[in-house]
């Protein structure tokens, strides 16, 4: 993989990470995929 598609990557990766789908209610904990948490709360986004 050549520098700039690791580093856009890298964004992309960064950018899921940011942006978490779900928090747990019972441990504040943050993830995109609702088996990571064990009381999930689905996040609404507003916008893009
Ligand atoms: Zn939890």
């Amino acid at each position: 993989m050549k520098e700039k598609e690791v580093g856009k990557n890298l964004r992309s990766v960064m950018k899921e990470v940011a942006k978490p789908r779900y928090v747990c209610e019972k441990c504040a904990r943050a993830a995109r995929e609702k088996k990571n948490l064990c009381k999930p709360v689905r996040i609404i986004v507003s916008g893009s």
